[in-house]
């Protein structure tokens, strides 16, 4: 099936509230353009310098997502034009997105990322670390860091059951720091969760991303 039919066909799959992100990491540019003919706009990479090449080669009209583990002296590259990270894991990593932003004159936009799997190497925050570091306020401290709302990658698995619980954990967790922390905050709203395996699963246990890659630009 070609990058087009196998987008429109998602586009069945997928809720109009959800957004799919199409990750291209790996995919050559002009594969991606296929999937831009089609109406894409919103794209996910998981590394900077990959990223970085292909913003400055493709329309610019395009969303740019990061998705991968984000080291801290590599945020200034992407922090000109990243429209939503969704790998905040630490403190440290949301000073130097701040420090990086405000040098753009921007506000970044960031998911906090959880980690929701059994596999020990996915990263993300624990529950409780994140409990801890949205109950200490520190955050307040780094204006030009706009938290959005939740990521998380279930563990990759067959067994479905698993993986709903892993959602439905995730989802639960935001319900209860958006009560907690962003009550006012309108912007906080996004659950970032679903890929390829598992976006059917996520969409019923309340994403409101997906981020697939394979099932538009098959195999890496
Ligand atoms: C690669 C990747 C995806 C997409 O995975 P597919 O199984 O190809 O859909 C989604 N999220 C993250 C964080 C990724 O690294």
């Amino acid at each position: 099936m070609s990058i087009p039919s196998r987008l429109n066909s998602l586009r069945k799959q997928i809720p109009a509230h959800v957004t799919l992100i199409a990750v291209s990491k790996f995919h050559a540019r002009n594969e991606m353009l296929e999937a831009y003919d089609a109406g894409q706009r919103v794209f996910g990479e998981s590394r900077v310098q990959e990223l970085v090449e292909k913003q400055s080669a493709l329309p610019p009209d395009i969303d740019w997502h990061f998705i991968g583990t984000l080291q801290r002296n590599k945020v200034k590259y992407i922090a000109p034009f990243v429209q939503l990270i969704h790998s905040l894991d630490s403190e440290r990593l949301m000073r130097e997105i701040d420090k990086q932003a405000a040098n753009n004159n921007r506000i970044i936009s960031c998911l906090l990322q959880l980690h929701i799997a059994e596999e020990e190497t996915k990263s993300g925050f624990s529950y409780d670390e994140c409990h801890a570091l949205l109950e200490s306020q520190v955050w307040k401290r780094y204006p030009h860091v706009q938290l959005c709302g939740v990521m998380g990658m279930a563990t990759f698995t067959d067994d479905a059951r698993q993986v709903c619980k892993e959602f439905r954990a995730l989802r639960a967790f935001f319900d209860d720091v958006k009560k907690k922390y962003f009550a006012e905050k309108p912007e906080f709203k996004e659950i970032s969760m679903g890929m390829s395996g598992d976006f059917g699963i996520a969409i019923k246990e309340g994403s409101t991303m997906v981020r697939i890659g394979t099932s538009i630009f098959g195999e890496r």
